[in-house]
C-alpha cells in the first residue's frame, strides 16, 4: 500500500529513472534531427501546459508524454552540434549522470558538518582544477553558480579590503569623508562586472572603462593613467578587473601587468577567464595567460567551455580569509555546524545553501581524464583556426579578431565596401538568414565600432563536418542577400 502522505514508492521510482534515463539518451542520440532553434513563438509553449495544476496526481507518463511532445522539442537545443552561438555550454554524459547522482542525494553544502563528503569532494575537484590549469597551490577556491556571482564576490571582497573603510558594518551611504569607490575594466570587459558593481554599491559610474589595443587587450598604460588621474580627482580606487578571452571577440588583457599595476597602486586584481581560462588546460596555451597566478581573484568557467553542465564556476583566490571576513555570519542555530579544521563553505560567499556541483566535476574528469579534456579543447581550437584560414583565403569575408580559443569573429566585406553602417546591415541580414535556416544558431557582437559574426566551436559533439557546413551556409547566405 502506498503511504498518502509518503514520496513516490521507492520501486515506481526505479522504473521512471530507468524510463528517464531512456528519454534523455534518445534526446542525445537523435539531437541533430532537431533544429537548433524550435520553430516557436512566444506564449505557444504555455497555451499547451495546464492553466492550473492538476487537483490530483497524474501518472509519471503522461506527465513524461508531455514532456517529450511540448519541452524538448521547443527549447533551443544548446547540446546541439549546430550551435555555435555565444560561448558554449554543453552537458557530457558523465557530467550529467553526476547531476542525477546529486540530486539522489541532495547533499547542501553549507558546512563541512552537514556535507562532509560532498565538501571534501568540491575540495579535491577544485585542487584538480586548479592543477590541471597549471596553477600553483598558493591559490585556494571553491565553485559557485555562475561567473556572475563569483565576480560578485570578489568584487565585495575586494571592497571589504580597503583599509579603513568598513563597508561590511558601516555601508557606504551618508559618509562624504569617503571618496567614490572606483574600480576599473576594460571597454570588452562583461556586462556581470557593472552587475556587481550595482550590487556591490560602486554604481555603474565607478566602473571606468580603460581603451584596447589592436588586439582587444586592455592598454595598461591607459589604467595606469586613469588611476592616477582618478586619485588626483578624489576617487577611492580599490579594485581592477582583467578580462582572459572576451566575451565579443576573446581579447586577453595583459595579466602580469596588470599584476604590476595593482601591487604597486594596492588594488584588488580580479580576472575573468569564465571561457578563455579552460584553454590553459593544453600546456601550450598557458603563456596567453602569463600572470594570472598572480590575482587576488580569478574566475573559469568548467559550465562554459569544459562540458560540464550549467552550472558550475571555479573561483579562486589568493586568500580565503578575504571572503570570510567579507561573508561569514555564523547565527547560535547553526554555531555547533561549524568544526573549527575544516572547510566550512557558506562562510566564504553569500548562499547559506549550496548544491554539491562537486559530485559532476569529480565524475567527468575521472570519465575523460586531465589528457581527455584537455585533447576536445585542443581540437575544438584545431578547428577554430581551419575556420579562420578560410575566412582568411575568402575574398569577400575579413576575420575581425585573432583566434586564440574557439571563437572566430568575421563579417562579409565585398571588395570596396568601407561604409561601416551598411556592412553592419548587410552583416545583420547574413545572421538573420543564417539562423533562420535553424541548421546553425550563431550570434554576433560589436567592437571598435565593427558589428561582426561570432562562430563558436566548443561542442564535443561538434566535429569537422559541422563546421565545414556552417562555413557553407554563411556563404550561401552572403550570396543570397547581397545579390
Ligand atoms: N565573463 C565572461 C568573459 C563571459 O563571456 C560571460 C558569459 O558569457 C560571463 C562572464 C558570465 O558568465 P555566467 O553566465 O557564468 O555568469
Amino acid at each position: 500500500m502506498n503511504d498518502p502522505f509518503g514520496d513516490m514508492p521507492v520501486g515506481d521510482f526505479r522504473r521512471e529513472a530507468h524510463r528517464v534515463a531512456d528519454v534523455v539518451a534518445d534526446y542525445l542520440e537523435h539531437l541533430e534531427e532537431f533544429d537548433v532553434l524550435p520553430r516557436i513563438r512566444p506564449g505557444e509553449v504555455r497555451a499547451h501546459l495546464q492553466d492550473a495544476p492538476p487537483e490530483d496526481g497524474e501518472p509519471l507518463e503522461t506527465i513524461l508524454a508531455d514532456y517529450r511532445r511540448w519541452i524538448e522539442p521547443n527549447v533551443t537545443h544548446w547540446q546541439h552540434p549546430g550551435f555555435m552561438a555565444y560561448f558554449p555550454s554543453v552537458a557530457s554524459g558523465p557530467g550529467i549522470l553526476g547531476e542525477w547522482l546529486a540530486a539522489g542525494l541532495n547533499s547542501n553544502v553549507m558546512f563541512w558538518r552537514n556535507a562532509p563528503a560532498s565538501t571534501e569532494v568540491e575540495q579535491t575537484v577544485v585542487e584538480w582544477l586548479r592543477g590541471m590549469l597549471g596553477l600553483p597551490d598558493t591559490l585556494d577556491g571553491m565553485l559557485t553558480d555562475t561567473a556572475s556571482i563569483s565576480s560578485l564576490l570578489s568584487v565585495v571582497a575586494a571592497r571589504n579590503a580597503v583599509p579603513g573603510l568598513e563597508s561590511r558594518t558601516q555601508g557606504l551611504a551618508g559618509r562624504p569623508e569617503i571618496g567614490r569607490l572606483r574600480m576599473y575594466a576594460s571597454s570588452e570587459a562583461h556586462m556581470s562586472i557593472d552587475k556587481s558593481a550595482i550590487v556591490a554599491g560602486v554604481g555603474t559610474e565607478g566602473v571606468r572603462r580603460i581603451s584596447t589595443d589592436a588586439e582587444f587587450a586592455m592598454r595598461p598604460d591607459a589604467l595606469a593613467a586613469a588611476i592616477a588621474e582618478d586619485r588626483r580627482d578624489g576617487w577611492l580606487p580599490f579594485c581592477v578587473v582583467g578580462t582572459l578571452g572576451t566575451t565579443g571577440c576573446n581579447g586577453i588583457d595583459p595579466a602580469a601587468a596588470l599584476a604590476d599595476i595593482c601591487e604597486r597602486e594596492r588594488l584588488w586584481l580580479h580576472l575573468d577567464a569564465a571561457y578563455g581560462g579552460i584553454a590553459a588546460l593544453c600546456e601550450e596555451k598557458r603563456s596567453l595567460f602569463a600572470g594570472w597566478e598572480r590575482a587576488d581573484s580569478l574566475i573559469v568557467n568548467p559550465h562554459k567551455w569544459m562540458f560540464t553542465p550549467f552550472d558550475a564556476s571555479l573561483l579562486l583566490f589568493k586568500d580565503a580569509e578575504a571572503y570570510r571576513s567579507a561573508f561569514s555570519i555564523v547565527p547560535e542555530y547553526l554555531s555547533g555546524s561549524t568544526v573549527d579544521a575544516a572547510r566550512n563553505y557558506s562562510e566564504l560567499g553569500l548562499q547559506l545553501g549550496r548544491r554539491f556541483r562537486a559530485l559532476k566535476l569529480w565524475m567527468q574528469i575521472r570519465y575523460f581524464g586531465r589528457k581527455g579534456i584537455a585533447d576536445r579543447i585542443r581540437e575544438h581550437c584545431r578547428l577554430a583556426a581551419t575556420f579562420a584560414e578560410w575566412v582568411d583565403a575568402a575574398p569577400d569575408w575579413e576575420r575581425t579578431a585573432p583566434v586564440p580559443f574557439g571563437l572566430v569573429c568575421l563579417r562579409y566585406r565585398p571588395e570596396g565596401e568601407a561604409d561601416e553602417r551598411r556592412l553592419a546591415a548587410l552583416n545583420r541580414r547574413i545572421l538573420e538568414r543564417t539562423n533562420a535556416g535553424r541548421e546553425v544558431y550563431l550570434s554576433h557582437a560589436e567592437s571598435a565600432g565593427r558589428y561582426f559574426l561570432r562562430v563558436v566551436v566548443g561542442n564535443p559533439r561538434t566535429g569537422p563536418h559541422h563546421v565545414r557546413r556552417c562555413w557553407a551556409i554563411l556563404q550561401e547566405a552572403a550570396a543570397a542577400v547581397h545579390r
